[in-house]
């Protein structure tokens, strides 16, 4: 499993999809996300208007492209899905668009990988519900406005510093999803559990919530991977032992951490003498852009207690050292 967790075949996403919360009622945590969404949602249904331009922003599998199906389903109006690398004709964008019912949700994944021509376009269908097209070509080749129906684009991306200016404006709802706390990856770890019919006790639940990275999908995956190892190793039956054997032959970290995420840490550590070092050169020495570092891996590991940002760059703490058991050797020589 990488920081995303979406590494599993297409069998294991329809389940993913079943487990995938419908209404606001069973979406877990987030709290002033979704009262607020809770608001927007019900002043647009009673002025029977389309919901503004909403953006979901934070690391992958935290609830992004749910809560989009969720504003579709309380909205009582359709949805349509796709994302910014696959939408790089036109001619695509405009058959979506108009392919819209009034009120309906246009959900655009990774809306930061919009080729520019695309989002040109995007911008008056945001604005003005409307669009131009070019009919024809050659000499014959004109340009026809067409009136679109009033619909809420939700755009959902992974690196929000990466997203154009004049993108972001045209956004009224924009929301930075957080971390799960363990407690509520418990909760939704047995909700899943329930959804699958595998019995699970709480200790089990809190075990694998402990390891999931703050991010139900990954704890959604550790979930199905556990049930796998209790129902051929153990009785069916989730409890903690057989939890604790298959995160073990998982080889999931303790603290849920994952390659890039010690990566990371072992690379402070052992070429930075545990920092501070600048974001460009770690980025070099890891071999990940420095955006994908500061959006997708410093926040969980900075949440964790394992890096700090100072003035001067990331420094690992004491935690790190003791996660990798590494110890510190004094910079001064002592
Ligand atoms: P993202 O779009 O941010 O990458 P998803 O919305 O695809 O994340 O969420 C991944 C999976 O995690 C979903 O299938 C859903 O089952 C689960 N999930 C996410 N957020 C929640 C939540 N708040 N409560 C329950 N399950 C959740």
């Amino acid at each position: 499993l990488d920081a995303s967790g979406e590494n599993f075949s297409p069998e294991e996403f329809d389940i993913e999809r079943a487990l995938r919360p419908l209404s606001f009622d069973d979406f877990a945590g987030q709290d002033q996300v979704l009262e607020n969404l809770q608001v927007f949602v019900k002043a647009a249904n009673l002025r029977d208007e389309a919901l503004d331009h909403t953006l979901f922003h934070g690391p992958p599998g935290l609830g992004k492209t749910t809560l989009a199906h969720i504003l579709a389903n309380e909205l009582n109006a359709g949805i349509k899905v796709t994302s910014g690398p696959v939408l790089d004709k036109p001619g695509d964008l405009a058959g979506l668009l108009t392919n819209l019912d009034e009120r309906d949700v246009l959900f655009i994944d990774e809306i930061h990988r919009l080729s520019p021509v695309i989002e040109e376009y995007l911008y008056s269908a945001m604005e003005d519900f409307k669009i131009d097209i070019m009919i024809e070509s050659g000499p014959n080749a004109r340009s026809v406005q067409i009136n679109l129906n009033p619909f809420t684009l939700v755009g959902a991306t992974t690196r929000s510093g990466l997203l154009t200016a004049p993108m972001r404006a045209r956004f009224g709802i924009s929301s930075r999803l957080q971390y799960y706390t363990t407690e509520l990856l418990s909760d939704i770890i047995q909700r899943s559990a329930h959804i699958l019919n595998v019995p699970i006790t709480m200790e089990a639940a809190i075990e694998i919530a402990g390891r999931s990275r703050g991010t139900p999908r990954i704890a959604n995956a550790l979930l199905r991977r556990v049930r796998d190892f209790a129902q051929i190793k153990g009785n069916g039956k989730i409890d903690i032992e057989i939890s604790k054997y298959g995160l073990k032959a998982l080889n999931v970290d303790a603290h849920g951490l994952d390659e890039m995420d010690n990566k990371i840490l072992t690379t402070i550590i052992e070429k930075f003498k545990g920092g501070p070092v600048g974001i460009t050169t770690l980025s070099t020495a890891v071999s990940e852009s420095a955006e994908t570092i500061e959006e997708v891996y410093e926040p969980f590991l900075i949440q964790q207690g394992f890096i700090v940002r100072t003035p001067r760059g990331r420094e690992v703490t004491e935690a790190a050292y003791r996660h990798l058991g590494k110890t510190r050797h004094n910079p001064q020589g002592g």
